[in-house]
């Protein structure tokens, strides 16, 4: 099959197509044919290297996965030529973590692209109980775009947050991946929804989605915004994935009591907290990874409904790999790039 490989950390260079053995299908997996898959910051990561954890290589990166099952066992509930989406997470299925729906807190988790190889291939060998049945009427490119960036997204503001109707939410980075599924899950929940993007375009883009207003984080600093737009109160929860570059307007930005959610740090990942406001302000710093299977099935319930919607930017071709990675560094994107294989 044809498959993008990594040898070596580094640039989008890295990026080699090639021809590679197909995966051998093994009982309790399904063999599946891709026919989309989504990039995320972490393929930017995967290809670069991350400071302090080891990646076996050669690695097929790709994480957000859709396609038809070629091969599965004749007693699961699945059949061959059946369309599906993939969740992204693999876990052990047998800890005390796993059994009590926390399998991204699982020893073993591992990400499809990252922990083992991924969907920027033609065939990907995935167990049985990450694959979700889809409708006749996504669209490939559209289930793949939607796993990692809404479950994510949802575990942050429902199971880490906890977000409550009427509350107060800070998104930023509304063309994101992560932002655009934010401000949908955060309008779901009835929150009043501030976003910042970096042009007109991405503003307007932000608002069709439902924010209720958007800044310019690159013409107005956001906390001062952000006491203007709440009356000096502060939101009640920021939802982070930036990092250095936000930190500090992030922590400026919550009431008293308000949380801060974070799930990445693209622009860097060493930032300055001033304690005094930690405690005084009972501020809450939570960490977010991933999410479970249980909300995965649980958002993609809400996908169903047509309450959420994937936000896909640029479908590029499996050979244009390399050229979907350099516009995604860019962040010129809004909502997912996509490659059709
Ligand atoms: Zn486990």
């Amino acid at each position: 099959m044809k498959a993008i490989r990594i040898h070596t950390h580094g640039g989008p260079e890295v990026l080699q197509l090639e021809q590679v053995e197909d995966p051998v299908w093994r009982p309790g997996n399904a063999l599946v044919r891709v026919r989309a898959c989504a990039l995320n910051h972490l393929d930017l990561w995967v290809r670069r290297g991350i400071p302090g954890r080891s990646i076996s290589l050669p690695r097929i990166p790709g994480s957000d996965i859709a396609g038809t099952i070629e091969k599965v066992d004749s007693e699961s509930e699945f059949l061959e030529g059946q369309r599906v989406m993939v969740s992204p997470g693999v876990s052990c299925g047998h800890c005390e973590r796993c059994l009590c729906g926390k399998d991204s807190l699982c020893h073993r988790y591992v990400l499809f692209g990252s922990g083992i190889d991924g969907g920027c291939a033609e065939k990907v060998l995935v167990p049985i109980q990450n694959l979700i049945a889809l409708d006749d009427t996504l669209p490939f490119e559209d289930a793949a775009a939607f796993p990692l960036v809404f479950l994510t997204s949802w575990h942050m503001l429902v199971a880490r947050a906890q977000i409550q109707p009427g509350e107060v939410i800070l998104i930023l980075g509304a063309n994101s991946g992560v932002g655009s599924a934010a401000i949908q899950i955060a309008k779901l929940f009835r929150c009043r929804v501030i976003a910042t993007a970096g042009n007109e375009s991405k503003a307007a883009a932000a608002i069709s989605l439902g924010a209720d207003v958007v800044i310019h984080h690159y013409r107005e600093r956001i906390s001062d915004e952000i006491r203007k737009l709440t009356d000096k109160r502060g939101v009640d929860v920021v939802f982070e994935h930036v990092g250095q570059a936000t930190w500090k307007e992030s922590l400026l930005s919550l009431a008293r009591g308000g949380r801060l959610v974070t799930c990445g740090a693209t622009s860097g990942y060493l930032a300055e907290t001033d304690i005094r406001y930690l405690y005084s302000k009972q501020l809450s710093l939570l960490g977010s990874y991933m999410g479970s299977k249980a909300e995965l099935l649980q958002v993609c319930g809400f996908l169903k409904a047509g309450l959420l919607k994937s936000v896909v930017d640029r479908v590029f071709s499996l050979e244009q790999t390399c050229e979907a990675h350099q516009y995604l560094e860019e962040g010129k994107q809004f909502g997912k790039v996509v490659l059709r294989v």
